[in-house]
Order: structure tokens, then C-alpha cells, then sequence
């Protein structure tokens, strides 16, 4: 085997699994170098919203290349980025009044996080403590680590994370105990709460009721608690709806947007934030500024980008391919959910989800087990320990959408024998 310089992300090289080489993306089918077809079921890692190398993105991509590629935000701003602020200010929450650029989930966390902090310190008053929900995914920076699940995955940094206040995930019929800590830490002064809003993706695609999360927003009202909404993977219909917080007919103060923002052809993300937000920073003192940048903040062919989504958003009927999809993906799972394996079967919008088996120490070696069996049927489906899910983009066909349960259903089977 030819030894590659490449390290990878969540990838134990030491193992030497295969990694396959993929030349080619279209829709929602990647094509690898030896010329397999592999189907594409989890977007790519959830960004992927209406298929891989979509034209007008392509296109808007590689114009934007050759006019403008990169300038420097500080002072300084252009038209993609004009015009898909003022979009985004026309289809996302009416209290939402404010844009600020980054590249990725994590940084749009991270600079939501500094914005609710800057936040109280402008308005003098004493408020850090930030309000996480148990099993929480933000990111894997040093600040979104602190705000998410602590474990494995993280231990080695545990003394450079900050202390948060963690409320219980709320779990049907036990949402007034969640509801009550949030309370509670409210009442203690928290700064901000922040949440995946009704489906926690990392943490094994749990969901939660739009009820609980309408109360979770009442409650942050009450006591001037900011709510920060990370939309990054449910935003842009993963759902069912543009946000998960209109399901609940909420504003956040602050909203994490990333992952399908470009379609999910290019990295960019986006913190918007209500006018309260901006306006604690906005003085003729240099010291109040927002101190955050980095240097592709905005790149214009990024932005050119998340401009071509939201026209495709607006000119194709991609809220019907949603509803579609929800259909059909709630099919297949009911005709799956009487399998023995199949547990706490879920869909919500586009996204199924069912837990294999009982979880028990036995399982830890089930993911990389399914993962590879996966690999064989052509099918990139990468469960969260003993969770399977499937996240497709918009665009798969019904055909597409079997050979991904035939898929499932096999893999259930061969670990059934063993
Ligand atoms: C993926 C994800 C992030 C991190 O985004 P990156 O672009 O990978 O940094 C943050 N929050 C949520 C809810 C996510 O799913």
C-alpha cells in the first residue's frame, strides 16, 4: 500500500481501513477512481442539500473566480457578499437584522459565543455562563468543544475547556426537567443557551418536541438569557422546514448557519444576530468593536456561492423535493422498523434515523463494522456509534433511495448471524 502524507479527520490510520479515492461527484452519486458508483447518503457529511456539482453553483463558482476571488472584510466589502446579506435578511427571521461572515460551523459558533459575551461585558453586566443541552454537537474547536458532549472524543483537551451549565437532553415525557434547569440556570444569570433547535445531529440524531423548544426560547425571554440557535446541519430544509425554528414559530437572538449555506459546494458560514446584539457593540469607542476575523471571512466566491443556493432555493421547487423525499424516507422506514435490530425508529423532514440493537459495550465495534459492510454495497452511510441514519441530498431518486435500505437491511442481517 502506497503510504500517503494525508492525515485524516476521525480516522484511526493505525487501523488501516481502506480510504477510497472519489474523482468525480454528481447528484447525489460519487464516483471512485477504480469506477464504482457509490450513493451518497449522508450529504457528504450533511452539507450537500441539493446534489453534488449543481450548475448554477458550479457556475456562479468559477465566474466569481475570475472577477474578484478574495479582498479584505476588515473596512472593506463587495457585492456577493451585499447581496446575500440582504437575502438572507429577506428569508431568515425578521429579528435576525444583523450578518457576520465566517468559514465554518465551529467559527460561526465561536464568533456566536464572542458576540453573546461582548454582549453582556458592553451592557456592564457580569454575565459568562453559557447553557448547553446534554449530548450537544458545535464543533471541534477549543470554544465549541467546551459547549458540546464531553468524551472520548475530547478528553485530551478537558483542561483547557470552560465550565457550562449542561441541562438533560429533553426526552419525551420528561421535557419539564429540562425546562425547569434551563430555568434555573436563567435565573442564575446565564449569558446565552445554546442549542441545536428540535434534533441533535452528532449526538445520534435525537429529537425533541417544537413545544419544548418554543419553551426553551420563552424561558431565555424571560431573564434576557440569549438563545443561540446552531442551524448549522438543520438548517437550509433538513426538517422539513427552511429552520427547525419555525417549527416552533421562534427567533432566535443569534443563528449559526453553514454546512447547506453554499449548497454545500464551498466552506462559508454566517452568525446572524438581532440589532440588540450589534447595537451593544456599536459605539465611537475602537475598544467595543467585534474583535473577530479571519482572513477568508466573506471570500466572495463563497459568497457567490450561497448566493447561487438561494436562487436556486427561490427558482426550483425545492421545497416540494422536500416534502417528497420526507414521504418517501418514511416509507422505507416503516416498512424496516419491524426488523429486530431496528430501535426507536425517528424521522423528522428529510433526516431517518434508528438505533441497532440494545446499546452495550459490544456495540462500540458496531459503527466501524457497519461502516465498512456499507463500503461493499456502495452505499456511504456512516453511523453515529450504534446509530444509522440517512441524510441524503434533495435531489436522490427512489431508486437511489432503495439501494440504500436494500443496503441497510443486508448489513442488519449479516450482523444479525454473527
Ligand atoms: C457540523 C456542525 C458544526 C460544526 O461545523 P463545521 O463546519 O464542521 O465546523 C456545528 N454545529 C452543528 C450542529 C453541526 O452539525
Amino acid at each position: 500500500m502506497s503510504q500517503s502524507p494525508v492525515w485524516h479527520p476521525f480516522t484511526q490510520h493505525g487501523l488501516r481501513e481502506p480510504i477510497p479515492h472519489i474523482a468525480r461527484a454528481q447528484g447525489a452519486v460519487l464516483h471512485t477512481e477504480d469506477g464504482r458508483e457509490i450513493i451518497d447518503a449522508i450529504s457528504s457529511w450533511w452539507v450537500t442539500t441539493h446534489g453534488h456539482a449543481h450548475p448554477r453553483i458550479a457556475a456562479a463558482i468559477a465566474e466569481q473566480a475570475a472577477v474578484l476571488d478574495q479582498i479584505i472584510f476588515a473596512g472593506w466589502t463587495h457585492a456577493p457578499a451585499e447581496k446575500l446579506a440582504k437575502s438572507l435578511r429577506e428569508i431568515m427571521p425578521q429579528s435576525l437584522t444583523r450578518v457576520f461572515f465566517s468559514d465554518s460551523g465551529s467559527t460561526s459558533v465561536e464568533v456566536a459565543l464572542k458576540m453573546a459575551l461582548g454582549y453582556w461585558l458592553h451592557r456592564g453586566e457580569a454575565r459568562h455562563r453559557i447553557v448547553v443541552m446534554e449530548n450537544g454537537y458545535h464543533g471541534d474547536t477549543i470554544g465549541t468543544m467546551s459547549v458540546g458532549a464531553r468524551g472520548a472524543f475530547n478528553q485530551a483537551y478537558e483542561p483547557l475547556l470552560f465550565d457550562v451549565t449542561s441541562i438533560p437532553f429533553p426526552t419525551q415525557g420528561s421535557e419539564q426537567i429540562s425546562l425547569d434547569r434551563l430555568e434555573e440556570a436563567c435565573r442564575a444569570d446565564a449569558a446565552a443557551f445554546i442549542v441545536e433547535p428540535l434534533m441533535l445531529g452528532a449526538g445520534g440524531m435525537l429529537m425533541y418536541s417544537a413545544q419544548t423548544l418554543a419553551e426553551m426560547r420563552r424561558i431565555c425571554a424571560q431573564f434576557g438569557t440569549l438563545f443561540i440557535a446552531d442551524e448549522v446541519m438543520t438548517g437550509w430544509g433538513r426538517t422539513g422546514t427552511l429552520l427547525a425554528c419555525e417549527q416552533a414559530g421562534i427567533e432566535p437572538d443569534i443563528l449559526c448557519l453553514s454546512k447547506g449555506l453554499t449548497g454545500g459546494a464551498i466552506p462559508l458560514a454566517v452568525t446572524m444576530a438581532s440589532e440588540p446584539v450589534f447595537d451593544a457593540h456599536w459605539s465611537d469607542d475602537r475598544a467595543r468593536m467585534f474583535f473577530h476575523s479571519s482572513s477568508y471571512t466573506a471570500n466572495p466566491i463563497a459568497c457567490a456561492a450561497a448566493n447561487a443556493n438561494i436562487a436556486i432555493w427561490r427558482d426550483e421547487p425545492v421545497m416540494d423535493r422536500i416534502d417528497e423525499l420526507g414521504k418517501r424516507q418514511a416509507e422505507r422506514l416503516d416498512r424496516l422498523a419491524s426488523h429486530a435490530l431496528v430501535h426507536n425508529p425517528r424521522r423528522m423532514g428529510t433526516i431517518t434515523a434508528f438505533d441497532v440493537g440494545e446499546a452495550t459495550g459490544y456495540l462500540s465495534d458496531l459503527a466501524p463494522r457497519m461502516l465498512a459492510l456499507f463500503r461493499e454495497r456502495n452505499v456511504l452511510l456512516r453511523p453515529l456509534g450504534n446509530t444509522v441514519y440517512v441524510m441524503p441530498p434533495y435531489c436522490v431518486d427512489s431508486g437511489q433511495l432503495d439501494q440504500i435500505y436494500e443496503a441497510i437491511e443486508h448489513v442488519l442481517n449479516e450482523i444479525a448471524v454473527r
